[in-house]
C-alpha cells in the first residue's frame, strides 16, 4: 500500500508539472528525468569517472600535508547530516533529497568509534582528547589520559614543527571541544583554569588565531584577580582584539588575532544580530590570518574549527536550531574548500558524538523535513507522527491522559520537536560518526576507525610528532 501511495504522490507532482507546462521545481531537480533509467546510469557513470580522476591525481599519494584544517561539528549524527541536506535543498526551493552538502565533495569518508574509557556514550571532553590528543580517556577529562598523564595535542605537535596554529569555535573558547586542543584538566567544568592555561601555557599562549565566545572566563568571572585579556594584549603588542563582525573585518594587521563574541556561547545563527560573525566569517578570517602568519617560515598551519551549537540545538530538542547550525557549519566547510589548496592542505571533517534524532516513516519525496506526512505516517491508533523525532527529550506529543496526539499543531522547528521518551533534555547517542577527508593522505581516513586514530593520521600526513609519519617511515625499523 505504501509504495502505491508513493507512486500516486509522485504522479501528482508529475501531473502538476505536465499540466502547467512549467516545472514548479528548480532546474537542479528534474523529476521527469529521474524516471528514466538512463538518468541514473549517466549520473552514476559520471560519478565513477570523477572517482577515477581523483585516484589518477593522487596515486600513489606521496604528498605531505603542509596545512591541516580540522572541522568539527559537535553532535553531528548521520541523521542530522541527511536532514540538514534536505533542509538546504528545500530552502533553495527544491524537493531537498538531491541537494548536496559541501562535505559531499570530499573523496574519502569513514566512520569513527566514539566510546570513551568509562563510557559507551561519550561526552565532548573525552572525545576531544581522542580526536585532538590521540588518546582515549574518561568522560569529562581534557588533554590527559585516564591515569592523569598529560597528552600532547595536535596543536602542540604542530607548534613544535614550526607551524602556526589556531582555534575557532561558536561555543565558549574554554568549552570542551576547543579545550582538548590546549588544556590539561581532569574536569571540563574548570573553565577558569582552562582559560588560564589557554593564555599562559603552551600550546595555548602561542595560538595565532583564537575566535569564539566565552568572554566571562577571561575577565569578569575570574576570582584570581587576573585580567587575561590585558595579559594577551601585553604579550601580543601587534595583535588585534575584536568583539564584533565589523571589528573582526578591521583586524587586518600583522599580529595575532583574538576575537571573543559574547560572554558565553555565541548565539545561535537564527537568533544572532548582524554584528555577530557567522562561523563562515570566523573561518575565512582564521584561514587568512594563518596563511599570512605561516608565510614567515613557510611551514604551514594547523587549525581547529568547531560548529559547536548543533549539539546545543539537539540538547534542547529544537531540531530547527540544530539543522540551521549544521548548515552554518556547511558554509564554513565551503569556505575552507574555497580558501585552501587540496594539493597541500589536508581537510578533515568529523563529529565528536551522535545525537538521538531519528528520521522515520514513509514520507513522500519532497515532504518538508521540518514537518510531517500526515497520510503516510500514522501509528497503530491512526495518529500521525512527524518525520523527525528524538528518542529522548523534553517534549512528548500527548494529551493529559498520556495518549499520543498528532504533533501537527505544535510542531515548530525552533520550539517543539517530539521525543519518544521524556527526559530533562536531549541526550547524546552512541553510534559511530562520519569522518570526511580531502587532500594529502586523505585515503587513510577510510573504513571504521577508533576516534583517537584521527590525530595520528593527521600527524602522519603532516609529519608531526614522534610516531610514524610520511617523512620518517623509511627510517622506522
Ligand atoms: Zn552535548
Amino acid at each position: 500500500m505504501l509504495p502505491q501511495a508513493k507512486l500516486i504522490g509522485f504522479s501528482l507532482i508529475l501531473n502538476l508539472i505536465l499540466v502547467s507546462g512549467e516545472p514548479e521545481l528548480p532546474a537542479e531537480v528534474k523529476l521527469p528525468d529521474e524516471q528514466l533509467a538512463s538518468y541514473w546510469i549517466r549520473q552514476a557513470q559520471e560519478q565513477l569517472q570523477q572517482r577515477l580522476a581523483r585516484l589518477r591525481d593522487s596515486s600513489p599519494d606521496k604528498r605531505r600535508a603542509k596545512n591541516v584544517v580540522m572541522l568539527l561539528a559537535d553532535g553531528l549524527s548521520i541523521t542530522t547530516l541527511t536532514a540538514a541536506r534536505i533542509l538546504k535543498g528545500q530552502r533553495g526551493g527544491g524537493t531537498g533529497e538531491e541537494s548536496l552538502l559541501a562535505v559531499e565533495r570530499f573523496p574519502y569518508a569513514g566512520l569513527s568509534k566514539t566510546y570513551c574509557i568509562d563510557a559507551q556514550i561519550p561526552d565532548s571532553a573525552c572525545t576531544s582528547t581522542a580526536y585532538l590528543g590521540g588518546v582515549k580517556t574518561r568522560v569529562g577529562c581534557l588533554g590527559q589520559s585516564a591515569s592523569g598523564e598529560p597528552v600532547d595535542s595536535l596543536m602542540q605537535l604542530a607548534q613544535r614543527a614550526g607551524k602556526v596554529t589556531g582555534v575557532v569555535t561558536t561555543t565558549r573558547l574554554t568549552d570542551a571541544s576547543p579545550a582538548g586542543g590546549y588544556a590539561h584538566v581532569s574536569r571540563r567544568g574548570e573553565e577558569l583554569e582552562i582559560a588560564r592555561q589557554l593564555m599562559e601555557e603552551e600550546p595555548g599562549r602561542n595560538f595565532k588565531v583564537l575566535l569564539g565566545g566565552g568572554l566571562g572566563k577571561f575577565a569578569d568571572e575570574r576570582r584570581d584577580g587576573k585580567d587575561l585579556l590585558l595579559q594577551w594584549r601585553q604579550t601580543n603588542p601587534q595583535g588585534c582584539y575584536c568583539r564584533s563582525l565589523t571589528e573582526l573585518k578591521n583586524c587586518s594587521g600583522n599580529g595575532s588575532l583574538l576575537g571573543i563574541f559574547g560572554d558565553s556561547h555565541m548565539p545561535y545563527h537564527l537568533a544572532a544580530t548582524k554584528e555577530q560573525p557567522r562561523l563562515s566569517d570566523l573561518t575565512a578570517a582564521a584561514l587568512e590570518k594563518l596563511e599570512q602568519q605561516s608565510r614567515v617560515n613557510g611551514r604551514g598551519y594547523v587549525v581547529f574549527i568547531e560548529g559547536g551549537r548543533i549539539d546545543h540545538g539537539h540538547h534542547e530538542t529544537r531540531v530547527g536550531y540544530a539543522l540551521d547550525e549544521t548548515l552554518e557549519f556547511d558554509e564554513a566547510v565551503e569556505t575552507a574548500l574555497r580558501m585552501t589548496d587540496p594539493q597541500e592542505t589536508l581537510l578533515v571533517v568529523t563529529s565528536d558524538h551522535s545525537h538521538t534524532l531519528t528520521m522515520a516513516g514513509a514520507a513522500n519525496r519532497g515532504t518538508s523535513i521540518l514537518g510531517m506526512d500526515e497520510q503516510l505516517q500514522r501509528d497503530l491508533d491512526g495518529v500521525p507522527y512527524s518525520t523527525l523525532n528524538y528518542a529522548v527529550g523534553k517534549w512528548q506529543s500527548s494529551d493529559n491522559a498520556g495518549r499520543r496526539m498528532s504533533p501537527k499543531k505544535k510542531l515548530s522547528p525552533t520550539s517543539f520537536t517530539p521525543s519518544f521518551i521524556k527526559g530533562r533534555k536531549g541526550v547524546h547517542a552512541g553510534e559511530d560518526v562520519v569522518v570526511f577527508a580531502m587532500g594529502p593522505q586523505a585515503h587513510l581516513f577510510g573504513g571504521i576507525m577508533e576516534q583517537n586514530l584521527l590525530p595520528h593520521l593527521m600527524s602522519y600526513a603532516a609529519c608531526l610528532g614522534k610516531g610514524l609519519t610520511l617523512c620518517n617511515q623509511d627510517q622506522q625499523p
